[in-house]
């Protein structure tokens, strides 16, 4: 994983009086996961953010990351896009937060997209490493990206390597799935293992059932 990566999801952030930061611990306090694909202690299954972005994202643009610094916080949302984008010829595309859609990320992140005129693509990200999801973004970090649309593919898919079939997760409790004696979960047309996985990371594992879900 690049160092501006991980530093980026690993940067202490204020504390605030109201979030529940002081009870359960913030995400800046927590180790990296070693591997994209994890298990936790209580069996559920996570993709590890700093892999996903680091296999996600382009270069980082000092440039454009500098100006951002800046000025994000420094003025109201219209206006800090109206500069941006007048600054370096940019358009804006839009912006989203993890929170707002299912996914399977062990930290969340906001990001809003330009593009320039030809059509370049560059993600402005802040993660979250507080721990309310109000507070504790970082400051913007914008990358040169490609495929934006991928920032959405960042749910666990299950997959049976010898059909090649893919599989959601929600299908694991269908009548194609059985679970062998080892708490492994089989395709009942192949006999096989299936795996969980993430197209992004390209990490797979084998899926086990336990205690917690998927
Ligand atoms: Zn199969």
């Amino acid at each position: 994983m690049r160092r501006t990566i991980r530093n980026l999801i690993r940067k202490p952030v204020s504390h605030n009086i109201v979030d529940s930061g002081m009870v359960y611990g913030y995400i800046h306090e927590h180790k990296v996961p070693k591997s994209p694909i994890y298990r936790d202690p209580f069996g559920y299954y996570y993709i590890s953010l700093g892999h996903f972005l680091d296999a996600l994202l382009g270069r980082l643009s000092s440039r454009y990351t500098q100006y951002a610094q800046e000025i994000y916080y420094s003025f109201d949302r219209d206006e800090f896009i109206r500069l941006f984008e007048e600054k370096f010829g940019l358009h804006y595309r839009g912006a989203d937060n993890t929170y707002n859609f299912d996914n399977d990320l062990d930290q969340g992140f906001n990001f809003e997209l330009f593009v320039n005129d030809k059509d370049d693509e560059y993600l402005l990200i802040r993660t979250h490493n507080g721990c309310d999801i109000r507070w504790g973004y970082t400051e913007p970090y914008v990358f040169h990206v490609y495929e934006a649309e991928r920032v959405y593919y960042c749910s666990l898919e299950v997959y049976c390597p010898v059909c090649c079939m893919t599989f959601s997760k929600y299908d694991i409790d269908s009548d194609d799935f059985k679970e062998d004696s080892q708490g492994f979960v089989v395709h009942n047309t192949c006999g096989t293992r299936v795996l969980i996985g993430n197209d992004v990371v390209e990490d797979y594992l084998e899926l086990r059932l336990g205690d917690g879900e998927i």
